[in-house]
């Protein structure tokens, strides 16, 4: 008989490992039940949706999925009986697995503020597509917009809502924006481009209530001030979809703890993605999940007996236009290392690296610098920074030091990565040159680069226009 595997969840890394267990050998029955009404969409591509840059049709994910894989829309697993080995499902089904894959993503957090049990029409969390249908149904006709939450999904959400030419005020609770990634020099930065960009910030206060009828929304602030609008937004964080794998006694921690097989304390039962926590760790990026999705797949598949998920660094880019801004490692940490900053506000600039032992640990740049191609690369790859960091740090060309070494193609390593979301370097775009991929749709394509965020289309498209007028040359290692 063949081997049953289900999988719970079909967003980003449910429908990723069923596409890669798609494309490997083996006699599988392969099942993915999925609570949205929606066929598998890149959630990270509903800030754009958001900002009108793209259409819902734009969003849908382009995993194959055919013949072996069973893909079931708007089922929800209620139960795992894991001594019968079978899942529940919310239309009275029950289907039997030998291995079950645990990928339930994240929820968006609804604070517990008065006014919002239940929510009211007017209030809306940003986290799925009927969510960004239900914030653009009341965009439609609105003058104004609240967004409460200041991390980077309130400020891509923010970005988009003033695109479409609302009036819109983050409120933020902590002193400064987005300070995962950010320090309070930066946030400032960042505050003064906002504004530019029609983009109000509150900062520093906590929201305390919330009040909403047919004519708008009234948030109450702690300071005493309130702020009315035509709709709000939450983007209050998001938490591990953990209730299925706790009912059924899975460990649980703040995610479904898994070890470096992805495998949860039953052996036959895995979990990635968002739901999943690995080495104490819960990741929330598109780029992980999907690593982790190809491992379990590697292990269900018997590719590789000795395959384990390895993290690697993140970096964090804000998908809005006119503001470009990229955080990567311990930027605001205040350990021992080499700071060098540079601040100009008055362009909306701000750069920081953190560098120990000549390698970057942590960056920040906010603003156009054309080094940042290089910053990530360095940075991904753990390469030994110029000794002239000015070239990094103002993104300008010192003396010898060439500001943007590893911008262009040509000088490019074989082993720089150019898609962080699928993890595919430059090398792997010559190969697939070589073997007949002659355009940035076909190295897409053929790569999956430019499929997850988006960010590297441009250097997937100047990597296929050099090749198409070059020879490729011997790159360095
Ligand atoms: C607006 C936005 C922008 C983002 N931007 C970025 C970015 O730029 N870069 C980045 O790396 N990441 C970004 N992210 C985060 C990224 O989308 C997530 O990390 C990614 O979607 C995680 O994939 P996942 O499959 O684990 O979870 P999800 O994509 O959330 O999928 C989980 C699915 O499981 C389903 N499910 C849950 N419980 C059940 C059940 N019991 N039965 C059946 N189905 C169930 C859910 O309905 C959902 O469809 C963004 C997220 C949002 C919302």
């Amino acid at each position: 008989m063949s081997e049953r595997i289900v999988i719970v969840g079909y967003g980003m890394a449910g429908s990723r490992l069923a596409a890669e267990l798609q494309a490997r050998a083996g006699d599988r029955k392969v099942t993915v039940l999925g609570a949205e009404p929606h066929h598998a969409y890149n959630r990270i591509m509903l800030s754009t949706l958001l900002a009108g840059k793209i259409d819902e049709p734009d969003v849908e994910l382009a995993e194959v999925v055919g013949h072996g894989v069973d893909v079931r829309t708007a089922v929800a697993v209620t139960a795992i009986d894991r001594a019968a080995g079978e899942v529940c499902t919310d239309d009275g089904d029950r289907i039997g697995y030998d291995h079950l894959v645990l990928a339930t993503g994240s929820r968006a957090i609804v604070p517990p503020l008065p006014g919002l049990d239940p929510l009211p029409e007017r209030v809306v969390p940003f986290r799925t597509l009927d969510d960004c249908r239900r914030i653009l149904a009341a965009a439609r006709g609105a003058r104004s917009a609240l967004v409460l939450g200041g991390g980077l999904l309130g400020l891509e959400a923010a970005r988009g809502l003033a695109a479409r030419g609302l009036d819109v005020t983050v409120v933020h609770p902590i002193g400064h924006l987005m300070e995962r990634q950010l320090d309070p020099a930066a946030g400032a930065v960042l505050v003064d481009t906002l504004a530019g960009l029609g983009v109000r910030t509150r900062l520093g206060v906590t929201a305390t209530g919330v009040a909403a009828d047919a004519d708008g929304v009234r948030l109450d602030l702690a300071d005493g001030d309130s702020l009315a609008a035509d709709l709000l937004v939450l983007s209050c964080g998001v938490r591990p979809d953990t209730a299925l794998a706790a009912a059924a006694g899975l460990t649980v921690e703040r995610g479904i703890v898994v070890d470096d097989r992805m495998r949860t304390s039953d052996r036959r039962i895995s979990a990635i993605g968002d739901c999943a926590q690995h080495d104490g760790t819960l990741t929330g990026l598109v780029a992980p999940a999907w690593a982790q999705a190809r491992v379990v797949a590697q292990v269900l598949a018997g590719d590789d007996p000795l395959v384990r998920y390895r993290p690697r660094p993140m970096v964090t880019r804000l998908k809005a236009a006119g503001i470009d801004l990229a955080a990567m490692g311990d930027a605001t940490d205040g350990g021992p290392a080499e700071e060098l900053t540079f601040t100009d506000p008055a362009r909306g600039t701000y750069a920081r690296l953190r560098i120990r032992d000549e390698r970057l640990t942590g960056a920040i740049l906010l603003g156009d610098n054309p080094a940042v191609g290089t910053v990530v690369q360095l940075f991904d790859r753990g390469a030994p920074v110029p000794v002239d960091r000015r070239s990094l740090l103002l993104g300008r060309a010192f003396g010898a030091v060439s500001a943007t070494p590893a911008a262009s193609p040509a000088l490019m390593p074989d082993a720089a990565t150019v898609c962080q979301c699928n993890d595919v370097n430059k090398g792997a775009l010559v190969s697939c040159w070589r073997s007949g991929a002659r355009t940035a749709d076909e190295l897409s394509a053929a790569t999956r680069a430019g499929t997850g965020c988006g960010g590297c289309r441009d250097a997937v498209a100047g990597i296929a226009d050099w090749l198409a007028g070059a020879e490729p040359v011997e790159a360095t290692r």
